[in-house]
């Protein structure tokens, strides 16, 4: 048994003070307030639930820093990406995964959405085993102490009616039954599978009832109206949007998480909503790549669930990706206040979890995935907190400074137990992408 003594501790609905938290075989097993007991290990600051990063491409980190001087759009930025994509093997993608899953770790990010399409070898040559770009990204979290959800994607196309070429043809499995045919399903008890379409633009019509049928009841992801050009390209193809493409086809529904959802209709918000079908929002990524800013209020007003990622990885911070939904609905609305701390809190922790198929996990309760999240109240941006307002609206990935995440202490002091210098794995990870 592990038992932990948190000075503060944000349990669901209120920041209660002086907690003794206890945890057996990773899971919660007692949560009481008191005087701390013997033995406990200390947790000074705000203790909050594991963070989940709802959507991340991990090889996106090593273009941090290498695409944001120059002008351009979105789709500018897609080339650089696939530059980098090109270079990347199964070992080489397993040492950026770990600095990188290393880097989310000391953010406080338990758990993680991994939108992985990058399947195979240069040429779309089958590895010897066809799963070894995504053995090596659950290798790479467990590496870096944190839990996985692998999210194998299907990517057949380069838009409506256009054949992959260069880099792409490295996502492609050449159609949708080919896709499921490699899926393994569950992995080791730190890893779960989920499915992922990549978006309308890359999976034809009639393929998509195959990836929904595959995906069953486990978590299901896609790309949705990221961009207007996606949206036009739907409609001429199509003659309706791509929310109406993917709810006419079965893939709308509460296991189902659309990331983005930028550029939507009001008939689309409805869609969203009334199938319960969930969205993750990536607002510092959405911003980095000028996609638009998303309507979060409606969608959460229509019953669509929220939750954060980091995406692109232009920065690897949860608090700036959360705050960032209110703060983008404040600029987009002009009004202030539409999400609470809290709610944004619980989009970072419970939905998120959800939104990965970990439902056990993303509070501090009995019976949850015993995870830890401590941020120090002794730096200079949140000295004299005592209210998670201050951490959602004031705290840095910077401030995080304890980390458990299943039981096991990962991070101390801010720094990583298991993996020693992150910098510097990160620094030699991505040495490929300089050139
Ligand atoms: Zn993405």
């Amino acid at each position: 048994m592990s038992v932990w003594w948190a000075e503060r501790a944000w349990l669901g609905d209120r920041l209660a003070e002086h907690v003794r938290i206890e945890a057996t075989g990773g899971y919660f097993t007692a949560i009481t307030p008191g005087a701390r007991p013997a033995g406990a290990e200390l947790l000074p600051g705000i203790t909050l639930p594991g963070l989940a990063n709802v959507h991340s491409h991990a090889f996106h980190r090593a273009l941090r820093g290498r695409t944001h001087g120059a002008r351009g759009s979105f789709w500018t930025w897609r080339a650089q990406m696939y530059r980098v994509a090109d270079a990347l093997d199964p070992d080489s993608y397993f040492a950026l995964a770990v600095a990188v899953y290393g880097e989310m770790a000391l953010a406080g990010i338990t758990a993680v959405g991994e939108f992985h399409y990058l399947h195979h070898a240069q040429g779309g040559v089958r590895y010897a085993d066809p799963n070894a770009m995504g053995a090596a990204l659950v290798a790479a979290a467990a590496e870096a102490g944190i839990r996985i959800t692998l999210l194998d994607t299907c990517y057949l196309a380069a838009g409506f009616g256009e054949p992959l070429s260069g880099a792409q043809i490295r996502f492609s499995d050449g159609d949708a039954e080919s896709w499921a045919a490699r899926q393994r399903g569950q992995g080791p008890p730190h890893a779960r599978w989920g499915a992922a379409i990549h978006s309308v633009r890359a999976v034809p019509a009639d393929q998509l009832a195959t990836v929904v049928a595959a995906a069953g009841t486990a978590p299901l992801h896609v790309h949705l109206s990221e961009q207007r050009a996606e949206n036009a390209a739907c409609l001429a193809a199509h003659a309706c949007t791509p929310s109406e493409l993917l709810a006419g086809h079965g893939v709308l529904g509460a296991a189902t998480t659309a990331i983005h959802a930028t550029h939507l209709t009001e008939a689309d918000i409805g869609l969203l909503g009334s199938s319960g079908t969930g969205v993750c929002l990536c607002p510092t990524t959405e911003w980095d790549l000028a996609d638009g800013i998303a309507p979060a209020g409606p969608l959460s007003d229509a019953g669509t669930p929220l939750s954060v990622g980091s995406d692109g990885h232009a920065v690897i911070d949860l608090f700036a990706e959360a705050r960032g939904v209110e703060l983008g609905e404040r600029v987009r609305t002009e009004r202030r206040g539409r999400f609470s701390a809290a709610e944004l809190l619980t989009a970072a922790t419970v939905t998120g979890h959800r939104a990965i198929g970990w439902p056990d996990a993303g509070s501090i309760e009995v019976g949850a995935v015993a995870d830890l999240v401590t941020v120090a109240t002794d730096t200079v941006r949140l000295a004299g907190a005592v209210n998670i307002e201050s951490v959602l609206f004031a705290a840095t990935a910077a401030d995080v400074r304890e980390v458990v995440c299943g039981g096991r202490r990962v991070v101390r002091g801010g720094h990583h137990e298991l993996l020693g210098d992150v910098p510097r794995l990160l620094s030699e990870s991505s040495q490929f992408a300089m050139d």
